[in-house]
């Protein structure tokens, strides 16, 4: 009997750890298959939207995104002229924002997402840009324009425009070929849980006459010299014919005011804008170059291709195109098309 019973206990034990054993085996082999199943998924959440198999849009993705990915670095941030402006610069929430693929990284074949990708408003700015490219590669080239007091627009001159939204009941424009980046650039805020209202953008030389009388009259009730009047009011308000606004090149966008620095709206628009062509146009400390007084809520269109070697190189307009090695690019291209 004794024995009997050992045995039998002997027998249940073996038959328990058999059990167990069997068990371990079924729980690692499901959890291989789950990572291997819920990467992909997890890694590219607007998948359903595509109709190729999940492995061939992997391979698409890695392939489309790599591509994309070098033009923008999204890290080189070290701008001069924004580094005092951006007091906040280094907080986590400005530098988190920008684009849903790089707070998506789930697996190492599987980082981008290529539908959503393709189709995001980047990705179109990007494809736009290309198509808005000369031989050397530079979108837009006719953006880079200065206006500024010493670089009126010419008397008469009045651009093409296109609606890029409304304010207030209404009509906000821009230069045709410019406005569907300021479109896309808003899309993908809002992508992004942000409005960017165009509260001004292209100004008929008339209205900056009107603005700039009102402001210099306000000036004059306060007790200034009209001398004084004119000088504080052309520091706030370009002179007619002088102003981005006059060229259908800039947006002021939800706030005329200096705490517009400290909403996610200016973090993003800093974070992103240059993937849209847009520069912030007059940085703070800047005033003694530009002319004009430190305006967050400005964004002048120059194109993709400025408007990234801008924000990376940290000088201004004025300084950038003084520098621009860009006018000398066509004839390296040239030089090098007969000299090889
Ligand atoms: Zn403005």
């Amino acid at each position: 009997m004794k024995i009997d019973i050992i045995i039998k206990i002997v027998i249940a034990a073996l038959v328990l750890t058999a059990i167990l054993f069997i068990v371990l085996m079924v729980i690692d082999v499901g959890s291989d298959k789950t990572e291997d199943v819920m990467s992909p998924s997890t890694g590219e959440p607007d998948d359903s939207d595509s109709d190729t198999t999940t492995s061939d849009n992997t391979i698409y993705n890695n392939t489309d995104q790599s591509g994309i990915k070098k033009t923008v670095d999204p890290n080189t941030e070290p701008v001069d002229a924004n580094t005092d402006l951006n007091t906040d610069a280094d907080t986590p929430n400005s530098t988190t924002i920008p684009s849903e693929e790089e707070t998506n990284p789930s697996s190492p074949q599987s980082t981008r997402t290529p539908t959503s990708n393709s189709n995001s408003p980047q990705q179109r700015a990007r494809t736009l840009a290309d198509a808005a490219s000369n031989s050397n590669g530079i979108d837009n080239s006719w953006a880079l324009q200065l206006v500024n007091a010493k670089n009126p627009l010419a008397s008469g001159f009045v651009p093409n425009l296109t609606s890029i939204g409304s304010y207030g009941g209404e009509n906000r424009e821009f230069d045709n070929r410019g406005a569907a980046y300021a479109k896309l650039m808003m899309e993908a805020a809002q992508n992004d849980g942000l409005i960017l209202t165009p509260v001004s953008s292209y100004r008929r030389v008339v209205r900056q006459e009107e603005n700039f009388r009102a402001s210099f009259n306000s000036f004059v009730s306060q007790g200034h010299s009209r001398e004084r009047a004119f000088d504080l009011t052309a520091e706030q308000i370009a002179v007619p014919r002088t102003s981005e606004h006059n060229a259908g090149l800039a947006i002021d966008f939800n706030s005329i005011s200096t705490s517009f620095d400290q909403t996610a709206e200016f973090h993003w628009l800093r974070d992103n804008a240059h993937h849209y062509g847009f520069i912030l146009r007059y940085p703070s400390g800047t005033t003694s170059i530009t002319g004009i007084i430190y305006e967050p809520w400005h964004w002048r269109f120059v194109g993709l291709h400025h408007a990234e070697k801008i924000k990376n190189s940290g000088q201004v307009l004025e300084q950038y195109i003084s520098n621009c090695k860009d006018d000398e690019s066509a004839v390296a291209a040239w030089r090098a098309q007969l000299v090889g």
